[in-house]
């Protein structure tokens, strides 16, 4: 789609952030860049991949595992036992 016809269209529907719902601007997907930039980066990438792997353990065969960034499931149920919690 051409670029003015795409700037035209957001100035009548705009994009907005999943997270605070401020308008997205170019270069921006899905989340805007202060949502993006507290976001809890996990670090494991420098350290051990130990608690990743407990995660998978005799789930799926992993050879290497890591998470740029802490994961909770909302609204799962009780029974409901894939909700990931990092911490
Ligand atoms: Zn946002």
């Amino acid at each position: 789609m051409k670029r003015w016809i795409y700037d035209f269209f957001n100035l009548l529907y705009p994009e907005l952030c999943i997270g605070c719902e401020s308008v997205l601007t170019t270069g921006e997907n899905l989340l805007c860049t202060s949502c993006r930039a507290h976001l809890p980066l996990t670090n494991f990438h420098k350290t051990s991949d130990e608690k990743m792997r407990e995660l998978f353990y005799a789930r799926i065969d992993v050879q290497h595992v890591t998470s740029l960034f802490y994961y909770e499931k909302i609204g799962g149920s009780a029974a409901d036992d894939s909700s990931i919690e990092i911490s």
